[in-house]
């Protein structure tokens, strides 16, 4: 495809997730902008990433560390661009992601977050992140209960250069749409249990291509979306 028509499939692409987010927030009385998009580019070619840029999306959204510093560095900063780390956390990999994100949306110990905390660059200012919740028959194994989230906030609460966010979640798929609101619902129960006033866990990160419109309902504040942005990755 060349390049033009590149840019143009991946705007139209971008054009649509946005009107879908809009029209959810609409739909369930969420306030116009209070979703934020976040386009996950892992396994997408750069050509890809650079149209989105190209079309005003700043936030981006990688599983594989290395992966993710080599487009930051190939996309540059010039547009308030957003880093986040939506994979799982290894601990080899903390410094790679201290250093170079804003975001860590899949923290599941307190060891990481303290190597997190202790490799962050002072001057980036505090890493966000997130506690990811696992609910019964996820898709992947990661998150930890919501019965051990309440322990591990409070450990993260304290941890210095490291901000705690909110919590994010990575349900299995479901066609069903009443179905698919369950574990978002779930997940903003537990945020709302959870915060204090002196952690309000404002983020819900919740909700990718095929259900972002149930995790809007919940109370979604940050979409994660691949496919519908970007069409089919690359095999892992
Ligand atoms: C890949 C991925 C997504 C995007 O999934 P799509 O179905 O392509 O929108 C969202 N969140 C996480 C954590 C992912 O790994």
């Amino acid at each position: 495809m060349p390049d033009t028509d590149l840019s143009a499939e991946i705007t139209r692409r971008l054009h649509a997730v946005q009107a879908r987010i809009h029209a959810a927030e609409a739909r369930f009385n969420r306030p116009t902008g209070s979703v934020q998009l976040l386009a996950v580019s892992k396994r997408q070619p750069l050509a890809k990433l650079m149209a989105a840029q190209a079309a005003g999306q700043h936030a981006f959204g990688e599983s594989y560390a290395q992966e993710g510093v080599e487009k930051q560095q190939a996309l540059g900063s010039a547009q308030m661009m957003e880093w986040h780390f939506i994979g799982r956390v290894q601990s080899n990999k903390t410094r790679l992601i201290a250093e170079h994100f804003d975001w860590v949306h899949g923290l599941v110990s307190a060891d990481h977050a303290r190597r997190l905390g202790a490799q962050r660059p002072p001057e980036r200012g505090p890493l966000q992140v997130c506690v990811q919740i696992n609910f019964s028959g996820e898709m992947s194994k990661a998150g930890i209960s919501p019965e051990q989230a309440a322990e591990l906030c409070a450990l993260i609460e304290h941890i210095p250069n490291v901000q705690l966010q909110g919590l994010m979640t990575l349900p299995a798929p479901n066609a069903d749409f009443a179905a698919q609101r369950r574990p978002f619902a779930a997940l903003r129960a537990l945020r709302d249990q959870l915060s204090t006033a002196t952690r309000p866990l404002p983020m819900l990160s919740m909700g990718m291509s095929a259900d972002l419109e149930a995790a809007i309902a919940e109370g979604a504040t940050m979409v994660r979306v691949g496919t519908a942005l970007f069409g089919e990755r690359a095999p892992a």
